[in-house]
């Protein structure tokens, strides 16, 4: 049976891991056979994390030109920890989503 948690080559839960460490759900690779899988549909769920990314880096540039030396080591730091601090909750609800709703296939 196709799901989101499935891989459709070897039948294995595929884990949260393996969507969670993906660049992009379409780039996803099983963990157990090595199959590069794909999350479909998903056109509409990247470009609308595109847009929750835009947004989550114009608010930190704007903190950081609002109360900061933006160009600073110190600044530079905290923006790049603030910014994967603000990712991961987002990131988390994205492979809860896509293991619920979207359905696995082979990549290519
Ligand atoms: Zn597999």
């Amino acid at each position: 049976m196709a799901d989101g948690k499935h891989c459709p080559n070897c039948g294995d839960d595929i884990g949260v891991w393996a969507v969670f460490s993906a660049a992009l759900p379409n780039w996803v690779k099983c963990p157990h056979c090595g199959a590069r899988l794909a999350y479909r549909p998903v056109a509409g769920l990247v470009v609308g994390l595109s847009v929750v990314a835009l947004g989550l880096l114009a608010g930190m540039w704007w903190v950081g030109l609002r109360f900061g030396p933006v160009f600073s080591l110190p600044w530079i730091t905290a923006y790049t920890a603030g910014s994967l601090a603000a990712w991961l909750p987002v990131e988390a609800v994205v492979v809860w989503y896509v293991r619920r709703y979207k359905t696995l296939s082979r990549a290519g």
